[in-house]
Formats: structure tokens, sequence, C-alpha cells
């Protein structure tokens, strides 16, 4: 945890839910309104289709809502495509961007995470900026590298700690089950807050860093408390209340 710092925890729900699961989000949000999950900053991030209607159960409620992925475009002619506009419309406050999935699957290049980056600033939405090296990465040592490489390509200009939120997702450990050590992860995020500093100055340098790779609430403790981990974005242990409340309890 960084001093000074509210920690945070996100769930991405990927394209997982449908009307019956707003159930969980409505279990997530009475424990966070009534105090019995932790000090951290909470959002969800289910997926589009849901978010007007999580918007209308979380209206008032300390646990925020966030969405998966945006346009870089403010509107026009981009058929299937959401504007950062268009969810914060919806009631989303923060969004996630440069998820290693849509890096892989979509083939989103470290210039457009950064354009759908700065889209989300200027629609008044925070990104949660995704970074992450692949196994063979890791493998022949780049991780630290790599993630540099990345953040450098798509932190959004005039960013600061309160408008941008950083994830390290090591693509291995996305889902997988397997997760780098308490001192693997420590490296990477020493590396990302040296960096923020570099380029963000005072006004960038205690932008929260999130670690998200299989998170469980067997594991959250120890990866969590790590200095420069100001919490996590949890995908599988986010769908349901019971797990997600339990890894932010690693705040409590
Ligand atoms: C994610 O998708 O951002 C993620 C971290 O997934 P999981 O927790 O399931 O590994």
């Amino acid at each position: 945890m960084t001093p000074g710092v509210r920690p945070f925890v996100a769930g991405n729900w990927k394209m997982h839910g449908l009307s019956a699961s707003l159930a969980e989000i409505e279990a997530m949000r009475r424990a966070a309104d009534a105090g019995e999950a932790g000090e951290a900053e909470l959002a969800v991030c289910p997926p589009a289709t849901l978010l007007a209607q999580a918007a209308a159960k979380l209206s008032g409620s300390r646990l925020a809502l966030g969405a998966q992925d945006c346009s870089p475009e403010a509107s026009g002619a981009f058929t299937g495509d959401i504007s950062a506009a268009m969810l914060k419309d919806a009631g989303a406050a923060y969004v996630i961007v440069g998820h290693s999935e849509r890096r892989t699957i979509h083939h989103e290049t470290d210039e457009l995470v950064r354009a759908k980056a700065e889209a989300a600033l200027k629609a008044g939405l925070i990104p949660i900026v995704c970074v992450g090296e692949t196994q063979a990465e890791r493998k022949a040592g780049q991780q630290a590298a790599v993630v540099i490489r990345q953040l450098r390509g798509s932190l959004p200009a005039g960013g600061t700690s309160e408008t941008v939120v950083i994830a390290y997702e090591p693509v291995w450990a996305i889902g997988t089950g397997v997760t780098p050590t308490p001192q693997d992860v420590a490296v990477v995020h020493n590396g990302i807050r040296a960096l923020v500093e570099e380029v963000g100055g005072a006004r960038a340098a205690k932008t929260r860093l999130l670690y998200g790779g299989s998170v469980k609430p067997n594991n959250c403790r120890e990866l969590l408390t790590l200095d420069n981990v100001d919490g996590a974005l949890v995908g599988g242990a986010s769908l349901k209340a019971a797990d997600f409340l339990a890894i932010a309890a690693a705040y409590a």
C-alpha cells in the first residue's frame, strides 16, 4: 500500500452476467453500505447491458460502477461501439481499457489504448489502464521492461493520481489460478511507481496501482498489502459477492 492512498478494489465481470446477476451487485451494495466491506473504495464493472440497471440499484451507494472498454471516438458511424460519454450517461464512473483480452483478441495497440483512456478522461470517466507481460516475456525476464513500455504508450496525457488507475495484470496469471510471488509483484509495482513519478511528477505520484490475475480470498492478503500495491482488479472472483467482499476485506 502507498501511504496516503485509499486502496481500490474493482471487479471485472467480463462477458458474464444477465439481469438475474444484479442480485450479486445488490449483495455487494448492502455490505459496502453497511460498512462491512473494509476501507477500500469499491467498484464493479458488469457488461454494458447491465450498466443502467446496476446504476439504478447503486444510486447513493459507496459501491461505484465501472464499464469494460470504450470507443476512442466521441460519436459517429461506429456500429457496435460504445462511447465513453454513453458509459458515463449510463452511470459508470470508471472504465477498464487495455485489458489483455482486448489487446490479444482484438489486437489493441498501446496507441489505441491511450486514445481510449484519453476519451474516458474527456468524458469524465476514470480509466483503469491495464498492462502485463505474457508468459514468454516473463520467461525471458522481460516483465518490467514490457510493462514500462506498455505504460509509456498507453497512459493518457494529463492524467493525475485522481483521474487514472493502473492495473498490472500478468497475462499468464489471468483466469489461471497461478500468481506471481509477492516479491515478483513488488518488483514490477516498484518499477511502475518510479515511472509514474518520472512521467507525471507530483500530480501523478500517488496513482493507484492495482494488481490483477487470479486474486482470490485465500491469496489476497499477501498480494494486496505490499508496498506500491494499492488494490486489485478481480475477474472470476468478483462474480460472487461473497468472494469479492472477502477480497475487499484484505483492507479491513
Ligand atoms: C481480469 O480479468 O482482470 C482478471 C484479473 O481475472 P482473474 O481474476 O479471473 O484472473
